[in-house]
């Protein structure tokens, strides 16, 4: 058998536990030998990759990736050189000096805890652009800050349940505007032409190839105040047609853009999309995914569900953005007609609520492998950890939020509760199987990061949150590859090098396994489906 490449020179580390071998051989797209069985194969190319080591290609249970695309267009209020709230107003006074009078400032990536003098308001951004619409949004995605041309046009009498507009001591609008509150902004924004989505995915597939992923599941398409566009699984299908997009993408479909469906009485499948769409519908580069429903907030913006409240917050807990009735209602609908559920919760009691509703549509409707899911999972009891394990669902957390937001975090929570923030070893100890991922663009993305946080869990501060929470190398590269296949169903496809899986790997300047810094580890190369997609040195 002539087969299309044999890959040498390299430590490939396969199997589930990253046994390295040395050789691997490829033919139409997919794996076919490794090691002794590979070496001999006649082949039409043999590469030689200079010592690298390879993994399974980086697999983003939980990434934003056309909103990470936009924001790369958008000015950038996260960088290390906006410290204050002055600091966001001079930004915004000179995007607003390049920009003709009228048009949109759009800034991304703020956060308040970073912040001196906290969150911008619209006064002030009143008089950095008096002639401009200015819309900040906050790192998060869980609320923005805009200013009066913009708050004028909103209609504030009627504000969406599970989200509130602040208002100052004296009455008025602050520019603050919280969790779905945000949707009072979408006439004004909505729909963003299916192009320019489009152009904003292949942005975001050119970084992270780059950055050694080569599956994503992308957290809520077609509706939210994130969803771009209704239509917005036409852009990926027109990325894919313009072959702009070579990352694997598991759409998950936000709840607000699915529907009640007409069937037959006796069939189960009566909400979703239409033509009875569902998880799974597609192929090995684009498919469906899991319904997305939102149960509450975010930690660092305290808007989180609560059990006990935030520390210093005058008895705050937090609330559910979506009530849970409608929450319970939703996801039996969605479960009856078969499709995976992610839901976000956050805190403690948005995490119990997820689990009572879970439990009770299992109970009333069981079905196998269904995989239902918790995203981010962010404060988990102890007791929560065995209804988790018991009842099948996937936590899907993010080691980067330790670094970046848990100084934020234990602010909110307090150490007691630290201790249960982003939990991922007792995960494991319980028996899941724990995916990887990055909520980017809320975070930095890069796989390599995340892998090290999820070993380390230090804080940007420095300080170390939950260290029995602490995964060891092989456990973070497992949950980075073959953990976030299995929580997109893609576990017998991708996410391990042996045969049988399709060709999709990352050539990495160091073994991940044993280098001293996982920071410092350079993605030399990346393939999909036995293409190279990505070669920074020319290797291959
Ligand atoms: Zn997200």
């Amino acid at each position: 058998m002539l087969v299309d490449t044999v890959y040498g020179g390299a430590r490939f580390l396969t199997g589930p536990e990253f046994t390295p071998v040395d050789v691997l051989a490829v033919h139409h797209g997919r794996i076919v030998a490794l090691g002794d069985d590979a070496r001999e194969l006649p082949a039409r190319r043999r590469i030689d990759l200079g010592g690298a080591a390879v993994v399974p290609g980086f697999h983003d249970a939980h990434n934003h990736l056309a909103w990470f695309g936009m924001a790369l267009d958008e000015l950038p209020l996260g960088a290390g050189d906006v410290r204050s709230v002055d600091d966001v107003y001079a930004a915004v006074a000179a995007r607003a000096a390049e920009l003709s009078p009228g048009s949109w400032i759009i800034g991304s990536g703020y956060d308040q805890n970073k912040l001196l003098g906290g969150h911008p308001n619209a006064e002030a951004l009143d008089r950095a652009a008096p002639q401009h619409r200015v819309w900040l949004k906050h790192v998060s995605g869980h609320m923005c800050v805009v200013n009066s041309a913009v708050l004028t046009d909103l209609d504030l009498n009627h504000v969406p349940e599970g989200g509130d507009v602040v208002h100052d001591a004296a009455g008025s609008p602050t520019g603050l505007l919280r969790e779905q509150a945000q949707l009072l902004l979408r006439p004004l924004v909505y729909p963003i032409p299916v192009d320019r989505v489009t152009r904003a995915i292949e942005r975001a597939n050119h970084e992270l190839l780059a950055q050694g992923v080569t599956s994503v599941q992308e957290a809520g398409i077609g509706g939210g105040w994130i969803g771009r566009t209704p239509i917005e699984l036409g852009a990926y299908q027109n990325a894919r047609a313009e072959h702009v997009l070579n990352l694997r993408v598991t759409v998950m479909v936000a709840a607000d853009a699915m529907h009640v469906v007409e069937a037959a009485e006796e069939d189960e499948m009566r909400f979703g999309l239409d033509l009875g769409l569902r998880t799974g519908f597609g192929d090995d580069h684009l498919r469906i995914g899991a319904m997305k429903i939102f149960a509450d907030g975010s930690l660092v913006g305290r808007t989180a569900a609560m059990c006990d409240p935030y520390v210093g917050d005058d008895g705050g807990r937090g609330y559910f953005q979506t009530p849970p009735a409608e929450l319970r209602e939703t996801i039996r609908l969605a479960h009856r007609s078969g499709w995976q559920v992610a839901t976000h919760a956050i805190g403690d009691r948005a995490v119990a609520e997820v689990l009572d509703i879970y439990e009770e549509v299992l109970t009333a409707h069981p079905r196998p492998d269904h995989r239902h899911r918790i995203e981010h999972c962010g404060i988990t009891r102890p007791e929560q950890i065995e209804r988790i394990a018991r009842l099948g669902v996937i936590p899907v957390p993010q080691g980067r939020f330790v670094h970046e937001l848990g100084d934020g975090m234990i602010s909110a929570v307090g150490a007691e509760r630290a201790e249960w923030c982003y939990r991922q070893k007792s995960f494991l100890d319980a028996g899941v199987e724990l995916p990887a991922s990055s909520d980017r663009p809320v975070v930095d993305g890069r796989p390599l990061l995340g892998l090290r946080d999820l070993v380390q869990r230090r804080t940007a501060g420095g300080a170390v949150l939950a260290a029995s929470e602490r995964l060891t190398r092989a456990q973070a590269l497992r949950a980075y590859t073959y953990g976030s296949a299995y929580a997109g169903f893609a576990e017998r496809r991708v996410g391990r090098l042996e045969p049988g899986y399709l060709a999709d790997f990352a050539v990495l300047s160091a073994d991940p396994l044993q280098v001293e810094d996982l920071g410092e580890v350079a993605v030399l190369a990346t393939v999909v489906g036995g293409d190279t997609v990505h070669d920074a040195v020319g290797l291959c």
